[in-house]
């Protein structure tokens, strides 16, 4: 039942969730996700031809009410028609927050992010610097984050899962980076999983720095009923770093503690661990107060999102939200 679309409680006093993480590519970039995803995920259940249609279909069964839509470009030559396929496509999605992305050897990064910020009025960038085999936090990259930080804008970056991926990102580079550029405000994906106890020292240092949870709920429950004895665990259980995990396990649930507010919850979505109900499961597995709850789906994302001069999304969430 991990892939079926649902209700995931808008409406009937329910708490919507705002998803920061889906990506709707180009069919030839989605084939290649999906099939990236197959390599290490014997039986995962989406076709490589899944259109665009279906994807959204799924995100509207599932009540999602608004998403961030993130593309990223594997080499230079991509890079702006990628930008410009996401312009197109979420032109015409109502519930769609693009945002842009660019490359190591893109020539001029302040231009290519000036045109994805002013003129495509994307909210702001995202860097798969794993993906995308380049580090994000080098002097390369400054012309981006100097657009960024002028404006006040998020940069969304791949951060964790060092060991799945065989690679390592350099995180003093990346507080460097967060410190010299206290405006623009950085999102680290998957919660630089599993250096809990870092992300936690970050957030309560640098007011611009933000987690999304995407897959980080899911591999904790699966951390957690491995401890319990659970025995069929999915594959990736495998890779997940297990001492490094037990070595910051106090730190996870102290984060949800102390900085809720700055704390939300994606799903990588279509390419994630399942639909949304059940990824809503992962995240009640833990019985989280029903604030931290609020934050985690939508409170946090709406926050971003109108501290970076986006829409008002927590005015237009169903009667008894926001
Ligand atoms: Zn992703």
């Amino acid at each position: 039942m991990r892939w079926k679309s649902g209700k995931t409680g808008m409406g009937d006093g329910g708490v919507p969730w705002v998803d920061p993480h889906v990506h709707i590519l180009p069919p030839r970039r989605m084939r290649g996700l999906v099939r990236w995803v197959k390599g290490f995920t014997p039986g995962f259940p989406i076709s490589e031809d899944i259109t665009r249609e279906e994807i959204l279909s799924d995100l509207r069964g599932s009540e999602i009410p608004f998403f961030f839509n993130l593309v990223f470009p594997l080499w230079e030559e991509e890079t702006a028609d990628l930008n410009r396929f996401n312009r197109d496509l979420c032109a015409g999605i109502e519930e769609a927050i693009p945002f842009g992305s660019l490359h190591i050897e893109t020539p001029d990064k302040e231009k290519e992010a000036r045109r994805c910020l002013e003129e495509y009025g994307f909210l702001g960038m995202k860097l798969h610097p794993f993906a995308q085999r380049f580090p994000a936090f080098v002097p390369e990259m400054r012309p981006l984050f100097e657009v960024l930080d002028e404006q006040g804008k998020p940069l969304l970056v791949h951060t964790g899962f060092d060991d799945f991926y065989g690679m390592y990102m350099d995180l003093e580079a990346m507080e460097k980076t967060i410190r010299d550029y206290p405006r623009m405000q950085v999102v680290a994906v998957h919660s630089l999983f599993p250096r809990f106890e870092l992300a936690h020292k970050l957030l309560g240092e640098y007011p611009n720095f933000w987690l999304d949870m995407t897959n980080t709920i899911s591999c904790m429950r699966m951390y957690e009923e491995l401890r319990s004895g659970r025995e069929d665990l999915p594959p990736l259980a495998s890779s997940l770093e297990v001492e490094e995990v037990e070595r910051n396990h106090g730190y996870f649930y102290r984060l949800f503690e102390d900085y809720p507010e700055r704390i939300m919850y994606g799903t990588d979505f279509p390419v994630g661990f399942g639909y949304h109900p059940a990824l809503l499961e992962d995240l009640r597995f833990f019985s989280f107060p029903r604030g931290v709850e609020e934050n985690l789906l939508y409170g946090t994302v709406c926050r971003l999102v109108s501290l970076c001069g986006g829409p008002d999304l927590a005015a237009r969430l169903p009667q008894g939200a926001g």
